[in-house]
């Protein structure tokens, strides 16, 4: 429910409006525009209800949020605000556009240090690079771990690129938060919700990747199970779905930019290098998200893909990394976005 005060209300009314929100267990969540404030209530819809919040002193009116998911919903945001949210001075949403780059995975010291220099130079808004990496085969390399994430805080130490790592399991969030200034949750634990809301109590910046065959409610739904903990930095990421398509790998939905902007305040970011699987179609595919209106993107480089040991053909080569970015950066400067980078 969204709870709108009159003009007139006082402090006195919006106070005791919180008050009885919160003695049915539902939480309370001040908005304070200029002219208004709204008071977001989330909880049972029932038991708020039946504090006839209506009859109120101060109180205009009441408005369901009609959508399962609440604090995603761009309803929620009462005065129209977008989420942006700051790591190490670069700022994500609104009009800043983030570039994310690095490799699929930490293979070792000198492939990612040399990726981690080679995009800094370029002007990358941050640093990506898996220590765990969730494989289709259990036969396949799984990433280096504790070694990996060691290797990532080198290439931060380096080149002070914030650094995007996923977490695959809730046993190893102690190990990722020494480093992690972005946690990122894969497609295939985007359902996950214990490892959800354990990331939602770290309080640290989450990026959650839709999963492979889930639709955009099911992915502000995961959302929500961060948000729900009291952790507001929130990045949702398209990369690719599942259709019947079968001449490349997943579909990417660039619809899902405008739609889940006008469904929710979260930041958008898209992952250009997973749904083709091929390095050639990177570019149109970015210059698409940026020009539609991405927040960002997250994109697979390495030095030398051809030996690259996860997910080889996709990874753009980083010697051709600063031309990519430079057009990049102008697609989202049709979309009035300028580049995040350090203040
Ligand atoms: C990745 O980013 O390397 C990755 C495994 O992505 P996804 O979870 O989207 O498949
Ligand atoms: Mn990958």
């Amino acid at each position: 429910m969204m709870i709108v005060m009159k003009p007139t209300a006082t402090e006195e009314d919006i106070l005791s409006v919180i008050d009885r929100i919160e003695s049915c267990g539902a939480k309370a969540h001040p908005s304070r525009g200029e002219e208004v404030t709204v008071i977001g209530a989330v909880g049972d819809r029932e038991h708020v209800q039946r504090l006839n919040l209506e009859q109120h002193a101060g109180v205009e009116q009441v408005v369901p949020i009609l959508k399962p998911y609440k604090l995603s919903s761009r309803q929620f945001a009462a005065h129209g605000e977008r989420t942006v949210i700051e790591i190490d001075g670069r700022l994500i949403g609104g009009d800043h556009f983030s570039m994310i780059a690095g490799p699929c995975t930490v293979e070792s010291r000198d492939q990612t240090l040399t990726t981690a220099h080679a995009v800094a130079e370029a002007g990358a808004s941050m640093f990506r690079g898996g220590a765990y990496k969730p494989r289709s085969s259990p036969y396949s390399f799984q990433g280096l771990g504790q070694e990996g994430l060691r290797i990532l805080a080198e290439a931060k130490a380096q080149t002070g690129l914030p650094i995007v790592t996923e977490l695959m399991d809730a046993r190893d969030v102690e190990a990722i938060l020494e480093v992690a200034d972005v946690i990122q949750v894969g497609a295939r634990n985007m359902q996950n919700y214990p490892l959800l809301a354990e990331i939602g109590r770290t309080g640290k910046p989450v990026l959650i990747k839709r999963g492979l065959s889930s639709t955009l409610e099911e992915l502000l739904m995961a959302a929500e199970y961060v948000l729900k903990e009291g952790n507001p930095n929130v990045m949702l990421c398209e990369r690719g779905i599942r259709t019947f398509e079968t001449a490349y790998r997943f579909t990417l939905d660039i619809m899902a930019i405008p739609m889940l902007k006008e469904l929710s305040h979260l930041p958008v970011i898209v992952d250009p290098s997973h749904a083709p699987g091929r390095r050639d179609m990177v570019l149109p595919l970015s210059l698409a998200a940026a020009a539609a209106g991405a927040d960002g993107i997250i994109v697979e480089v390495h030095p030398n893909p051809e030996e690259a040991i996860c997910d080889g053909p996709q990874q753009i080569y980083s010697d051709a990394f600063g031309a990519y970015l430079e057009q990049v950066e102008r697609a989202a400067a049709v979309a009035g976005k300028v580049l995040s980078a350090a203040a």
